[in-house]
């Protein structure tokens, strides 16, 4: 296959890594965690320059995929890429949604069938750069199969600790492309602890949500693509089904360095973090108007993907919303299910539980008149609907018998 985003070098502008929370500088190009704040790290370019030698029209010009952004993303040489074909994403009208400009950004279509894969091509190309070996990942299912993927691609041994009720779908897929998987009687975060403890020990790298600085930075190729596929207009709203947020945030980030670029103005969506009413820690922080979320007792969610009840980001998430005029909105797993029929029986599209949870909250928000149903809206469907449980159907037909075919 011919791609030439990924036959050259390109520049790299990246000059440093800061901290989210206080501002410290850190050296990029060296393994880093957390900051010493222990807050997400952020990487920073030198924007300036990126202005006067990249233009708008040359990333038009070039192959629609992930590595079309090469300039603005964080790995240097070609040679430490390991890419599986990240292809740039659809949007896809919703008409049966009730406004005329609702879309869905369909991330199903990515390698391993979520948008984790943009986020960990990311961080498992600059972990190959920097010499890593062995990374552990706490995972609720799409990022270890993502991870497991780029990471065997490479060679890098990967150890993934994953929910017990996490879909089984997602446990063979991680164990089918070479990560050793293990079930854990607990969450998200009761995983990342032993993850935690085994990177203290020096066995692995900790590869959780937001701890290192690379996944945002993949997760931020939605936000200019989807500028560029919108004509460099950003939509009225997004609506984002939101775990630990580093689409969100990465998003956010992204629409900011456009603008440093000069390729968009200061205008911005409302960003909506949408999730599920067992499993709503973000939104009652929202509502509550406080700038952290304290840990939600008892998650439950059939939106596995969005079962995160402690944020390492939720004030990055929760600053992001208020900026932008969104809000935070739960919505009930009845509401989320019935919103997956919908666009599939009427639309033909198969969301999976959190895509469907967006559309939703998009119902919910019209309802409440939070957005008129002229505004333009971009859902994200962030993983193929097929990874997920679907209702049995019973019917069956006895070819020998005789065939009523009023009945079919
Ligand atoms: C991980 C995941 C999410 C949440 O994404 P974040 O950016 O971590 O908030 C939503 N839906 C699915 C299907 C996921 O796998």
């Amino acid at each position: 296959m011919f791609d030439t985003n990924l036959t050259t070098d390109r520049p790299s502008y990246v000059t440093h890594l800061q901290c989210s929370a206080t501002g410290e500088r850190l050296p990029a190009d060296t393994l880093q965690s957390l900051s010493p704040a222990g807050k997400p790290l952020l990487v920073r370019y030198d924007l300036e320059r990126m202005a006067r030698e990249w233009a708008r029209a040359d990333a038009e010009g070039r192959p629609a995929d992930l590595w079309r952004w090469r300039e603005l993303l964080p790995v240097r040489r070609v040679k430490d890429i390991v890419s599986l074909g990240e292809s740039e994403t659809p949007l896809i009208p919703l008409p049966s949604a009730g406004g005329p400009g609702v879309l869905v950004k369909d991330e199903g279509r990515l390698p391993t069938g979520s948008f984790k894969a943009r986020g960990l091509v990311m961080a498992v190309s600059m972990a190959k750069a920097l010499g890593v070996k062995q990374i552990a990942m706490p995972t609720n299912g799409n990022a270890g199969a993502a991870l497991a993927a780029y990471a065997s691609r490479c060679g890098i041994e990967t150890v993934i600790l994953c929910p017990e009720d996490t879909p089984d779908v997602n446990v063979r897929e991680i164990a089918l492309q070479g990560g050793r998987v293990w079930r854990v009687n607990g969450l998200i975060d009761e995983c990342g602890a032993i993850v935690a403890e085994g990177a203290r020990q020096g066995r692995w790298f900790d590869f959780s949500t937001l701890k290192e600085p690379y996944r945002i930075e993949g997760k931020k190729t939605m936000g200019l693509e989807l500028a560029l596929q919108l004509g460099w207009r950003l939509p009225d709203a997004i609506f984002y089904p939101t775990g630990g947020g580093t689409g969100l945030i990465g998003m956010w980030k992204a629409f900011d360095e456009l603008e440093a670029l000069g390729w968009i103005g200061s205008e911005r969506p409302r960003m909506y973090a949408v999730q599920a009413a067992g499993c709503a820690p973000i939104v009652k922080a929202f509502d509550e108007g406080a700038d952290h979320a304290e840990r939600w007792p008892d998650a439950h969610t059939v939106a596995s993907g969005i079962r995160v009840p402690k944020a390492l980001g939720d004030f990055l998430i929760l600053k992001a919303v208020r900026e932008s005029g969104g809000r935070a909105i739960a919505v009930e797993d009845d509401a989320t299910l019935a919103a997956v029929a919908e666009a599939a029986r009427q639309d033909g599209l198969l969301l999976c539980p959190e895509g469907g949870a967006t559309l939703a909250a998009y119902r919910k928000a019209l309802a409440e008149g939070w957005l008129g149903s002229d505004e333009q809206v971009v859902l994200f469907n962030c993983a193929t609907g097929l990874k997920y449980p679907m209702p049995a159907v019973e019917r069956t037909l006895d070819r020998h018998a005789a065939i009523d075919f009023d009945a079919l």
